[in-house]
């Protein structure tokens, strides 16, 4: 058998991590300002991370949701202290998408509404939604899920009020800041009048912090640059630093049952080992200061860039827009710097998510790469 082959590869297989960098098989090494998709959020191969994991897996690594796991409850605790939503409750699973479908489900279980309202150039997984958030004609083509799905530009208040005053939306979702779609930020404004909006048609607002959440815009979660609080917030990427764990996180307004949601891997005990060691390091290693401080950094040694337009985002979730495509660009910065970047839907978008352990050491590094290279 062969692997489905859907992802274009770099020629580069990666064997070992180390904090910042990664090594090849030939034990070549690089700067990791990619973060894989931004889901390492305390460095690879944490220390206190590997040990957990290890002495947890060694004792069981997995039985099932019918029995207690009070290590759920630790991570639920200490999610809820650390993030402001200690009145909140939280369902584990294992991948973003699998929390959006189930945020998406809880909307319309609540209010017996079927209908979406989504963003432009947002992205929430390999859900039914991103059937309607993508521009790719094949997967477009492949499955119609769109027609309750309704796209609006990120800050038109105007048309999402109108949408929603026949009150018959179940939900609105949107990014904390837009990830793969551009490094978006929506504005407090705009996220104020949606959550205003939203109450007063009793529609659902979801706030996926999948990539923007955990701490790496400089907050827990991006939207709280903003004054609102979502009724559901859907996370995954950094929560696991690798090892595949999920969740949503719902207020106090939904009522829980049995069999409501559900899912067999979700709040195993490696995962919740590997869930509670990253937020033992984030709160121990200040990694939500570090992340705001080092994007404070980058973004001010970028301003004087002339071959950078536009520089967006917060703490380590940035985008730098240039004038042509950033693939060659980015190419070089590996080939020759021996640095990986991320990309975005817009072509003309680099994206950074490094490690939220990054120092000043690696951001020069990648600074003046960059400018070398410009
Ligand atoms: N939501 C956002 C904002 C994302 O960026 C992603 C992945 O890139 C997802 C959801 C989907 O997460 P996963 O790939 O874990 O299903």
């Amino acid at each position: 058998m062969e692997n489905y082959k859907v992802y274009p590869l770099f020629d580069i297989t990666i064997e070992r991590g180390e904090g910042n960098y990664v090594y090849d098989n030939a034990g070549e090494k690089y700067l990791d300002m990619y973060g894989g998709h931004a889901v390492i959020s305390i460095g690879h191969s944490h220390p206190t991370y590997v040990k957990n994991i290890s002495e947890q897996v060694a004792k069981i690594g997995f039985y099932s949701n019918s029995v207690q796991i009070p290590q759920q409850e630790e991570l639920a605790k200490k999610l809820g202290e650390m993030s402001g939503y200690e009145d909140y409750s939280l369902f584990l699973c294992n991948s973003g998408a699998e929390a959006n479908e189930n945020a998406l489900k809880l909307a319309s279980f609540h209010n017996g509404r079927r209908k979406i309202l989504a963003f432009k150039n947002g992205f929430h997984g390999r859900t039914s939604l991103a059937v309607a958030a993508t521009d790719n004609p094949k997967i477009q083509a492949a499955v119609n899920f769109t027609d309750n799905i309704q796209l609006f530009e990120l800050g038109d208040l105007e048309g999402v009020r109108d949408a929603l005053a026949a009150q018959d939306v179940a939900c609105v979702i949107i990014e904390g800041i837009q990830g793969i779609g551009g490094i978006n930020d929506p504005g407090t404004d705009f996220l104020e009048g949606l959550e205003k909006a939203c109450r007063e048609t009793e529609t659902i607002l979801i706030l996926d912090e999948v990539q923007s959440g955990y701490g790496r815009t400089g907050k827990f979660f991006a939207h709280q640059y903003a004054d609102i609080k979502p009724d559901i917030i859907t996370i995954a990427k950094g929560m696991g630093n690798g090892f595949p764990v999920g969740g949503v996180i719902i207020s106090p307004k939904f009522q829980a049952s049995f069999g409501q949601l559900g899912t067999t891997f979700g709040g195993n005990h490696l995962a919740c080992a590997a869930g509670l060691s990253v937020l033992d390091s984030i709160r121990e290693e200040n990694l939500i200061e570090n992340s705001q401080q080092m994007g404070e950094y980058i973004l001010s040694q970028l301003q004087d860039i002339k071959a950078i337009k536009g520089l967006r985002g917060k703490g380590l979730l940035l985008g730098l827009e240039f004038e042509e495509p950033v693939k060659e660009l980015r190419g070089e910065l590996l080939k020759k710097y021996k640095i990986f970047t991320g990309a975005a839907t817009d072509p003309k978008v680099l994206r950074l998510l490094p490690p939220m352990t990054i120092g000043k050491e690696e951001a020069d590094i990648f600074i003046n790469a960059l400018k070398e290279l410009l």
